[in-house]
């Protein structure tokens, strides 16, 4: 990231963790880079925002991702992810009240009177964050520290438990709520058919192809992580039975996707996709 900063760079991002696998950046790396170049550093620790401030607590450890790391000068949470509040509210934080006033929206030309919103979005509603004030007295400190020690508990066990299964391996290290994982032997989304049919909700992955299992309240019940573990052992030992075979259901979508070179391509489709769900025609 160093090397790709010149002077039209006005921001670095780096993830807490990103979604794809789980990881988190180096943030005190990136912070180093961004305070030798007095350029901002936003860390996303949206699905990760209520994880990560009660690892430590939950038993567990990570690098420190927030304001304790010099450089670091806004931090995004969501709020309806590992924080359990309805959809529709959200969390920036900012190192100094000088970055916020970049994300109002003014306008004072309208007919209409001088327009300013917080964000760029207009109307909102005060019944959500309400839910969410609720949501959040409801579980409290104590609640968080309980459900990352579970998450956190079953993500190990998770990972542990694929990184004992030949002909597949965990990606990275990931340290929060996801795990990811792929193979060299055999096409990775032949998997996510098996293990759908099994009752399993299991995210496709691209560049390179993986899978990845969001760990939630749900997966930490007795049994669910064991079971899991067990049905992915007889999914690949039934891919392994011919390594070589091709995709076949919804996998066919994410090989064929990553194999071509226009984008606007997959873009197109994409959107046909949205376009079949509003068809109200018989
Ligand atoms: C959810 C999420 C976001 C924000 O996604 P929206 O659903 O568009 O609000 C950003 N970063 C990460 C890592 C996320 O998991």
């Amino acid at each position: 990231m160093e090397r790709a900063v010149n002077r039209n760079t006005i921001l670095l991002v780096g993830s807490a963790c990103g979604y794809p696998h789980g990881i988190i950046d180096d943030i005190e790396s990136l912070a180093v880079v961004a305070y030798k170049y007095n350029i901002p550093l936003h860390v996303d620790c949206c699905l990760g925002g209520f994880l990560v401030p009660f690892v430590k607590d939950a038993g567990f450890h990570i690098d420190p991702v927030d304001f304790s790391v010099p450089g670091v000068t806004s931090i995004s949470c969501d709020t309806h992810k590992y924080g359990f509040t309805p959809k529709g509210s959200s969390i920036i934080m900012y190192s100094d009240k000088k970055y916020r006033q970049y994300q109002y929206s003014v306008y004072t030309e309208w007919p209409g009177g001088i327009y300013i919103s917080p964000t760029i979005a207009g109307s909102r509603s005060g019944a959500n964050i309400a839910a969410c004030w609720a949501a959040l007295l409801y579980y409290g400190y104590n609640g968080y520290v309980e459900s990352t020690r579970k998450i956190l508990s079953v993500r190990q066990k998770i990972m542990n438990g694929l990184e004992k299964i030949d002909d597949i391996f965990v990606l990275g290290k990931p340290s929060l709520s996801v795990v990811a994982f792929g193979s060299k032997r055999f096409d990775i989304f032949r998997l996510t058919d098996l293990l759908t049919k099994k009752g399993w909700n299991i995210n496709a992955l691209q560049f390179p192809s993986a899978l990845h299992i969001c760990l939630t309240m749900c997966h930490v019940i007795d049994g669910v992580a064991d079971d899991f573990i067990r049905d992915v052992r007889e999914s690949v030992a039934i891919c392994m039975q011919n390594p070589d075979e091709k995709t076949s259901g919804s996998g066919v979508i994410y090989g064929m996707a990553q194999q071509i070179p226009d984008r606007s391509m997959v873009s197109d489709m994409a959107c046909q996709y949205l376009n079949s769900i509003y068809e109200t025609t018989d």
